[in-house]
């Protein structure tokens, strides 16, 4: 086992570093308070191939790999987690396009978000009735000559009123999962129409609407994959979007516990720094080992995944495991502040507010726990 990075993947682990300490981390502050959706950040973050990191260089990808994905996914999430969901989803779109699409679809379309003139991708499957369930989802898509007509809403869409390329599924029979089909729509596209913008707790500077499509139609070659593939599609893209989602956790955790080991030398109590203090030391002890054992379980997936190995297993045990850990972290972070944590003075709170929605979406922790149980007594029957 080799814990060494390659020099690809520390030069994309790098340059999202600088980038995130230069560009993103400056204005984290005003993107979450104003609710500013990061547009000009994802076309420099284009700019330097953080927007198909694991999408090959034909398409305008890095191709450097999923761990690079991860570390670069670590980084911004640590200066801000609002631009970094926005990443995520967008390199889960481009990923889905280059796997499941055909020539066309990839000649087209992926260039556009890896470029940065889609500005982001965005990933139309929850409903408001069927989250966890989205085989449960009303959406149809009708044949109508050479086009399909879609028709339904979508729910808490990441990016959805920003994104040029949006991936939708829509029931094309009534055969349960198998009735799922997957389709790329452009933003714009008449018939699409957005809802109002959630006002969040959290997250605040990424955009999350409702989409409606009423008769929206779409070109016979929108359809991504094969016929009644949408709930297979759906499955894979959420294996790897876990992975993604596992590293922000582990990148805004880690944020927290180095904002608290720069407090903890600050202030002062008693006479002394606060970090003097054995309570606050062993909290910072626990703190930075979970962090760190996020981080191993989520590199671990994403290599499993580089190597093409299933990871399925892997993906939920990290994504479980790193949210609930930042969650956890990031209100010990506000603790170990005092009065100061609660407030916006200190970053803090706002590790705290983007971490809680981690353990919500992209599959809740008890979904999470469903697939490792569901892998592990296959694995050993
Ligand atoms: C900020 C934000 C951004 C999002 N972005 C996107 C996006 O870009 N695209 C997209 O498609 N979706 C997105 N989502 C939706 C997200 O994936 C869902 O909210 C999530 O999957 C949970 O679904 P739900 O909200 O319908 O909750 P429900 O499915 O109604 O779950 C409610 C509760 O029941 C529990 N539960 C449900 N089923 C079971 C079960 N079988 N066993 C045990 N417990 C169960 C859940 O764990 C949860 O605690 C986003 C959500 C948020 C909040």
């Amino acid at each position: 086992m080799d814990f060494e990075l390659s020099e690809t993947q520390r030069l994309i682990r790098d340059t999202a570093r600088k980038f995130a300490t230069e560009v993103v981390a400056p204005r984290a502050r005003e993107t979450d308070r104003h609710e500013r959706f990061p547009a000009e950040v994802y076309r420099q973050m284009a700019q330097l191939g953080l927007l198909g990191i694991n999408v090959p260089a034909a398409y305008g990808g890095a191709e450097a790999g999923v761990v690079a994905y991860s570390l670069a996914m670590m980084e911004i999430s640590a200066a801000c987690a609002s631009t970094s969901v926005g990443m995520a989803v967008t390199n889960m779109v481009a990923e889905l396009v280059v796997a499941f699409g055909t020539d066309a679809q990839r000649e087209t379309f992926v260039p556009r978000i890896t470029s940065g003139e889609a500005v982001a991708g965005a990933f139309a499957l929850s409903e408001p009735h069927a989250g966890s369930d989205p085989g449960a989802g009303y959406t149809t898509a009708q044949r109508k000559g050479d086009r399909w007509v879609i028709n339904g809403t979508k729910q808490w869409i990441t990016s959805g009123a920003h994104a040029g390329v949006i991936i939708v599924w829509a029931r094309t029979s009534n055969d349960g999962n198998k009735g799922l089909s997957c389709f790329i729509v452009e933003g714009g596209t008449p018939g699409l129409h957005l809802g109002r913008a959630e006002d969040k707790m959290g997250l605040r500077g990424s955009n999350t609407v409702p989409l409606i499509f009423e008769n929206c139609e779409v070109p016979e070659g929108a359809l991504l994959g094969r016929l009644g593939d949408g709930f297979k599609l759906a499955m894979v893209a959420l294996d790897g979007g876990r992975v993604g989602i596992a590293s922000q956790a582990c990148g805004v955790g880690r944020a927290a516990v180095e904002a608290s080991v720069k407090y903890v030398k600050e202030r002062r109590a008693f006479g002394q720094p606060i970090g003097e203090f054995q309570a606050l030391r062993f909290m910072l002890a626990d703190m930075h080992t979970q962090q760190q054992t996020a981080e191993l379980l989520t590199l671990r997936a994403a290599s499993r995944k580089e190597r093409k190995l299933p990871f399925t297993r892997e993906a939920s045990m990290a994504k479980l495991f790193a949210s609930e850990m930042s969650n956890r972290v990031c209100d010990k972070a506000v603790q170990l502040h005092g009065g100061y944590g609660y407030i916006d003075e200190f970053p803090v709170e706002r590790y705290l507010r983007d971490a809680r929605v981690q353990t919500i979406y992209e599959g809740t922790s008890e979904i999470q726990r469903l697939v490792i149980a569901r892998e592990l007594l296959k694995s050993l029957g």
